[in-house]
């Protein structure tokens, strides 16, 4: 079995160990972390993990510690940290979703896939046309951001990406800098690979997703005098929170982040069967041509 993995929430660390635990170096081996809130109640509740048991969590910090439980109580644990390390998992390019905040448990999967392919940072747009229009510092942001750090830990990320507070795309624009990329169902765009290619060797980008009623025309308008490059994702509707996830990975692809990881161990590959029969079908194809 994988050793359980959680990733620590600042509320789940004493004052004193979350102000240690936010700036990476600090925590040394032999520390002793005492962990409560929801990070307590899935280590002790849910995966019973009791004196002697390791597991592993994300720091605030992003460092990811090896932890040995040194005792229990009613609502806190204290581990040991065994071993400390900085994962190289995170993006090089800092990509910032923005998405038009689509219905309760399709923007729970959002969260939870943009956060699985890397994403930087979440906002929740305020769209004119959105049905869902969450407030700047509302109850569901506590759990996109809950759902963001399990999201990270379960990938073996070691940074949950930042959600951003709702606002519109006025503000969107004014407040995320970068090249931005807008998804926009019509004709007259740019197909998104290609224009993510243009942008290869930025540092952030933003992948803009509108409601399911679509952008209004003052928004495009806005976003383009803003700069903004409008991009399709082919000629099939996709909903939203496909649009956001599918063109996330795209952009991640087309910026070099779908390389497998560096110093992983190899697997030797052999030529696929397809290849081998395409090869067989050529030879007997030349064949017949000798003979025609
Ligand atoms: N109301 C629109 C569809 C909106 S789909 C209609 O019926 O035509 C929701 C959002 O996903 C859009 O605002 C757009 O940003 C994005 N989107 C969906 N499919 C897309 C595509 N093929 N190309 C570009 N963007 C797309």
């Amino acid at each position: 079995m994988r050793m359980p993995r959680v990733a620590l929430a600042p509320s789940d660390l004493s004052d004193a160990a979350a102000a240690r635990a936010a700036a990476p170096g600090p925590v040394a081996p032999g520390a002793r972390i005492r962990i409560g809130g929801d990070a307590f109640q899935h280590l002790a509740r849910v995966l019973r993990l009791s004196r002697g048991d390791r597991f592993a969590a994300v720091a605030p910090s992003g460092e990811e510690w090896q932890l040995t439980v040194r005792s229990v109580a009613g609502d806190y644990l204290v581990a040991e940290v065994t071993e400390v390390a900085v994962p190289e998992v995170e993006a090089g390019v800092a990509v910032t979703l923005v998405a038009a905040v689509p219905r309760a448990e399709r923007m729970d999967w959002l969260v939870e896939k943009a956060t699985e392919l890397g994403v930087r940072e979440i906002l929740p747009l305020r769209a004119e046309r959105c049905v869902m229009r969450p407030e700047p510092g509302g109850g569901r942001l506590a759990r996109w951001e809950r759902l963001a750090r399990a999201a990270t830990a379960q990938s073996g990320r070691v940074r949950p990406p930042r959600l951003l507070p709702a606002c519109s795309l006025t503000e969107a624009l004014a407040s995320c800098p970068g090249p931005w990329l807008l998804a926009l169902e019509r004709a007259g765009t740019v197909g998104l690979p290609a224009a993510v290619s243009r942008f290869k060797g930025c540092r952030r980008l933003v992948w803009a997703v509108g409601p399911e009623g679509g952008w209004t025309a003052a928004e495009v308008g806005t976003a383009i005098a803003a700069g903004a490059v409008a991009v399709s994702l082919g000629p099939r509707i996709l909903r939203v929170e496909t649009a956001a996830v599918a063109g996330l990975a795209v952009v991640m692809a087309a910026l070099g982040e779908m390389a497998p990881p560096r110093g992983a161990e190899g697997v030797a590959q052999a030529a696929p069967p397809w290849e081998r029969t395409a090869a067989a079908a050529a030879v007997a194809d030349d064949d017949l041509g000798g003979r025609a």
